[in-house]
């Protein structure tokens, strides 16, 4: 990383027991440019190679969703050109030996915040420095989300056009869905049919700023399914919540613990079952972003068992910690862990991988949204102050090989299909 942000993952021990040869060939289009553009730091030496460039990746395993084979992969141009075993070229070709090593496809991450502006402050990481994060870590591709601005949606797209200027990868957007009028409800046209975001997110959390009630629910449950785009939740009891912290205030607890013990995973069992049964009303499929307990899980296995199109993101922060260091004594480490919905009590993580691992959920991401220790202490004597956020967007490639793959839980393959392709296929 290129500045002090506090990562959360800086006590996991990690060890990247493979060398993945990840490939980043960006299209032949803008981000090429961008990427050159950006400062020579990252951008200088790849520049000229990348606009015309002819490179044969030699006898390494070439991993997809659903197969793999030890093959050559020959790319012109940024573009891969054929994947077979024995490819011959000539001498103006660049040979990498991938003898013994996994060729992969770059990560999709699905869920981030590059430069938000949240609880009074903006997320350190902008759209250049979280996306060379990711790329150091083998991430390629992420979806990030717009916020409206005061509700408009075309407001929003706008500034975060502006905002992902200094891109140097490939991107997608969502869309937040913060208030509901008819207004709002023809911009998600205009945003399906001219902008290609069709994917928006309903918060049921975070009372008095993005939540929004059931009625403003179902009229978005209702545009998605006439639009042919997909509705996506965070699922907590905003009401709930605001309850719980309430509660924990007056008992005196003002520290990061607090966080946890102010939203607990039944709030987020609860509103995850409304929003499956409300989409189930509706009839449209819902996508429920960061799954972090047991209690949402379990909804979703159940809806999907009875055949509903449900969709299940964990993140990596809640697939590998514990909310143990949410109770440090430090504030400044227990603050780094401070996320909504929080991360949960040991043993709630290793239900989520086993829900991986079987198909009950689908895909990782990280919900990057990392803030410094700085802005982290707006929250120091007040839990609720506390900017909710971690990082992962350059963690989460080796980290779910570690803990997924190296384990035994998954093949190289679900690999595969869970860090990068899945979210293809979705849309
Ligand atoms: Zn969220
Ligand atoms: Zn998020």
């Amino acid at each position: 990383m290129i500045h002090s942000m506090a990562s959360a993952f800086t006590h996991q021990l990690t060890s990247v027991a493979l060398l993945l040869l990840l490939l980043y060939f960006p299209p032949i289009s803008e981000s090429n440019n961008l990427f050159c553009d950006a400062g020579s730091e990252y951008g200088g030496p790849q520049c000229g190679i990348q606009s015309s460039s002819k490179i044969l990746i030699k006898g390494g395993t070439v991993v997809n969703a659903h197969h793999q084979q030890i093959a050559d992969v020959y790319v012109e141009d940024g573009i891969v050109v054929a994947v077979q075993p024995n490819i011959n070229v000539g001498d103006d070709v660049k040979v990498l030996d991938a003898t013994g090593k996994f060729v992969m496809p770059g990560g999709i991450d699905p869920h981030t915040h590059l430069a938000m502006e949240f609880m009074g402050s903006e997320t350190i990481d902008d759209f250049f420095s979280g996306q060379a994060a990711a790329l150091a870590g083998g991430t390629t591709m992420h979806i990030d989300f717009v916020i409206p601005i005061n509700g408009s949606l075309t407001a929003g797209f706008e500034a975060y056009e502006k905002k992902a200027k200094n891109s140097c990868m490939d991107y997608g957007f969502h869309m937040a869905i913060t208030k509901w009028d008819e207004v709002v409800s023809d911009e998600m046209e205009v945003m399906v049919k001219e902008k290609g975001i069709n994917s928006f997110k309903f918060f049921m959390a975070y009372k008095g700023s993005f939540m929004i009630n059931d009625e403003l629910l179902i009229e978005g449950f209702k545009r998605c399914k006439s639009l042919g785009a997909l509705a996506m939740v965070h699922a907590e009891n905003g009401d709930a919540v605001f309850e719980g912290q309430k509660r924990m205030i007056e008992l005196g607890i003002t520290g990061p613990e607090g966080h946890a013990l102010s939203r607990p995973p039944l709030l987020e069992g609860e509103a995850t079952t409304r929003a499956i049964r409300l989409a189930e009303f509706v009839n449209t499929p819902l996508y429920v972003v960061h799954v972090m307990s047991m209690d949402a899980m379990e909804e979703i296995a159940k809806a999907r068992k009875a055949g509903q199109r449900v969709i299940g993101e964990p993140v990596v922060s809640g697939l590998v910690l514990d909310d143990s260091w949410l109770w440090h004594s430090d504030f400044v480490t227990a603050a780094k862990y401070v996320m909504s919905p929080p991360i949960r009590a040991s043993g709630h993580n290793k239900a989520l991988q086993a829900a991986l691992a079987t198909g009950i959920l689908q895909l990782v991401g990280t919900d990057h949204c990392a803030f410094n220790s700085t802005q982290k202490a707006f929250g120091i004597d007040d839990f609720r102050k506390i900017p909710n956020g971690v990082n992962g967007i350059e963690e989460r490639m080796h980290l779910v090989w570690d803990t997924m793959v190296e384990s035994g839980q998954i093949s190289v393959t679900d690999y595969v299909r869970l860090t990068s392709t899945e979210w293809g296929r979705l849309k």
